[in-house]
């Protein structure tokens, strides 16, 4: 019998234990990306989402730096327009900012002002973890004016328990969960 998708894409992660920091094991996309036809139907399975709901996406919104990846062909693939989610100082002004809570520290995002108002955006990553990073980013595509009508990973790590962090946002999809 052909594999899933999700089986597709679990045999092509390659894992990384301790990486960046003791205790993290990493999951990296880019045995995926690089295998065109993997690529293509990770883009489409992504699409597929973003078209379960009712309404029409704009924009689709990708954060840094992975999910720019992702987001790019998405975009493309979907006919909306593209918004980078960044960390902050790397955009050029004028920006909006949102600060969040990281295990340790705290650290800051950024999308550009004036492209996000009344728009219907995706919100796409690759991976999603405790879900810090993806909350504090549909929350400032919230403040930028727009509305975050879904939330979209490549994989979702679910023992991290992410899922529940994004509670009330929006809806989220994951093409994996491990
Ligand atoms: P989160 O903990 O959900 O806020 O994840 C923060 C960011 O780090 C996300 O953009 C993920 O892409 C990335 N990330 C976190 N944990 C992992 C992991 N185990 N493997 C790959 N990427 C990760």
């Amino acid at each position: 019998m052909a594999d899933t998708l999700g089986e597709r894409i679990n045999g092509l992660l390659r894992d990384v234990p301790d990486f960046p920091e003791p205790g993290i094991g990493f999951k990296d996309i880019s045995p995926l990306l690089a295998d065109a036809r993997a690529f293509d139907e990770v883009v489409d399975g992504l699409a597929g989402v973003a078209r379960l709901g009712d309404a029409e996406i704009d924009l689709v919104a990708g954060v840094e730096a992975r999910g720019f990846l992702i987001a790019g062909a998405l975009a493309c693939r979907l006919g909306a327009g593209l918004v980078p989610v960044r960390k902050a100082g790397k955009l050029p002004p004028p920006t909006l900012t949102r600060s969040y809570d990281l295990e340790y520290g705290s650290a800051e995002i950024e999308v550009p002002s004036g492209v996000l108002d009344g728009r219907r955006v995706l919100l796409v990553d690759d991976v999603l973890a405790t879900g810090g990073t993806l909350r504090a980013a549909a929350e400032l595509v919230g403040q930028a004016g727009g509305t975050v009508t879904a939330l979209a990973v490549i994989v979702e790590l679910g023992f991290l328990g992410g899922r529940d962090a994004l509670n009330g946002l929006a809806p989220l999809h994951s093409l994996l969960t491990l």
